[in-house]
């Protein structure tokens, strides 16, 4: 039975207390967020992917807790058997330290160690990740003709089929996983002790909580501070009316469901390769709202219908707000909607004018985010966050993604709510 893993062991690094209530009391761990989830599928997508790379491999992967040991004992018979070239998930354990390998391919009479990235750039965190590999497999006397990172080519264009050869690139970790093994061993030891302690270790919170990773245990660690959320927000409001301009301008507001796939769908395409998967428009007529919805989540090749709709639905506007991390007028001059003689709006990217206004709340401390806006204004009201939607718009499954045009609709009354409030 192993007492670490590649996720405890790294929890470790970040903050031994993260380490010692994850294994001493895991149920005050917060809920997982959208963003993660969507992460945690991306990640799964581009590793199946990695596998056919190396086709014909046997899928190690334990259905339950349980199999661990098994399936390092079978890991460890088909490393001996010349008939297996190929493994995926594979099990070893050493010092206490369990690993899940994602790919491991037999190289002469040596075998070569890969862990895949859905990334298009390697962190210090990833090598770190990789040296921890290479300690178990060096301690399971695996001969390793390389240990190396499979991750995405930012420069990769599809044409045609998807060539994963282009695709994937890879780098090798060795050297580098050589030089950190004693830091690793201590830190085995020192955090198979830590784990012991009958009390979490004394570790305020601090910059570790969400350094590299936002750590799980924040909802507990941070519950007993001064609680600054109960603060109102502030603003410069004369930097925020200079921005906003004339409010009496007819105005929609304008929800785009953005989708940036690891791996590029279509011809011309480069990895992340950002497009429109849905929108939604929101004005008001009058006495009553005037909602136009438009998603391609059937059929994502038909995204550039969304193009001209737009267009259409745009026009006669004044002003178009909405709330994008990106820089939204570049995002939509890049389909070269902004060209277009017949739309004479102004985007206001809501998102940009509160941080250039100097909007300042607790909530927004860590994510400026839409849904942390909203609850920062209307104290006590929730707002969901947006990777739902892409969760939901993805998820293939129709039920889900029929909530995408509702919650898309809620986002955007949050957005008008929060614009017409401060520019009241
Ligand atoms: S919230 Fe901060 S202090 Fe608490 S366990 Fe996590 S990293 Fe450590």
């Amino acid at each position: 039975m192993h007492i670490l893993s590649k996720s405890t062991y790294i929890k470790g690094e970040q903050c031994e207390k993260a380490l010692y209530l994850f294994k001493n009391r895991p149920f005050l761990r917060d809920k997982l967020s959208m963003e993660q989830r969507a992460k945690f599928k991306r990640g799964t997508d581009v590793g199946l992917l990695a596998q056919q790379y190396f086709p014909g491999g046997l899928n190690m992967t334990p259905n339950s807790p349980s199999q661990f040991d098994k399936r390092f004992h079978e890991t460890m018979q088909n490393l001996g058997n010349p008939a297996v070239n190929v493994m995926y998930e594979a099990v070893f354990q050493y010092d206490d330290t369990l690993i899940m390998l994602d790919i491991i391919v037999r190289d002469g009479d040596k075998w070569r160690a890969i862990e895949v990235k859905s990334s298009l750039s390697l962190s210090p965190t990833y090598y770190k990740d990789a040296a921890l590999q290479y300690y178990v497999l060096k301690g399971c006397n695996v001969p390793l003709s390389d240990m190396q990172l499979m991750y995405i080519n930012a420069d990769y264009v599809r044409n045609g089929d998807l060539d994963l050869s282009q695709l994937f690139v890879f780098q090798s970790v060795m050297e580098y996983a050589e030089k950190y093994q004693d830091v690793i061993s201590r830190n085995i030891t020192h955090f198979k002790e830590v784990i012991k302690q009958p009390h979490s270790p004394k570790i305020p919170v601090g910059n570790q909580c969400d350094s590299p990773y936002r750590c799980e245990f924040h909802g507990h660690c941070w519950k007993d501070m001064p609680n600054e959320s109960d603060k109102p927000y502030t603003i410069d409001y004369k930097s925020l009316y200079s921005l906003i301009g004339d409010k009496n301008q007819s105005t929609a507001f304008l929800n785009l469901l953005f989708y940036r796939p690891a791996v590029p769908l279509f011809d011309g395409d480069k990895p992340y390769t950002e497009f429109i998967i849905g929108f939604s428009i929101l004005s008001n007529n009058g006495n009553f709202d005037r909602i136009y919805n438009w998603d391609c989540l059937d059929e994502l090749s038909r995204w550039k219908e969304s193009l001209p709709l737009l267009n259409e639905q745009l026009q006669g506007f004044e002003r178009v707000v909405c709330f994008a991390p990106q820089n939204i007028t570049a995002s939509l001059q890049r389909f070269n909607l902004m060209e277009s003689k017949d739309l004479n709006y102004k985007i206001l990217n809501l998102k940009d004018i509160l941080e250039q206004s100097e909007f300042h709340h607790e909530k927004v401390k860590s994510d400026f985010s839409l849904k942390n806006v909203y609850e920062s204004v209307f104290t006590g009201k929730n707002l969901f966050e947006h990777s739902r939607i892409i969760l939901n718009a993805l998820s293939g499954n129709e039920v889900e993604e029929q909530l995408v045009g509702s919650d898309m609709e809620l986002e955007n009354k949050a957005l008008r709510d929060i614009y017409f409030h401060l520019v009241r």
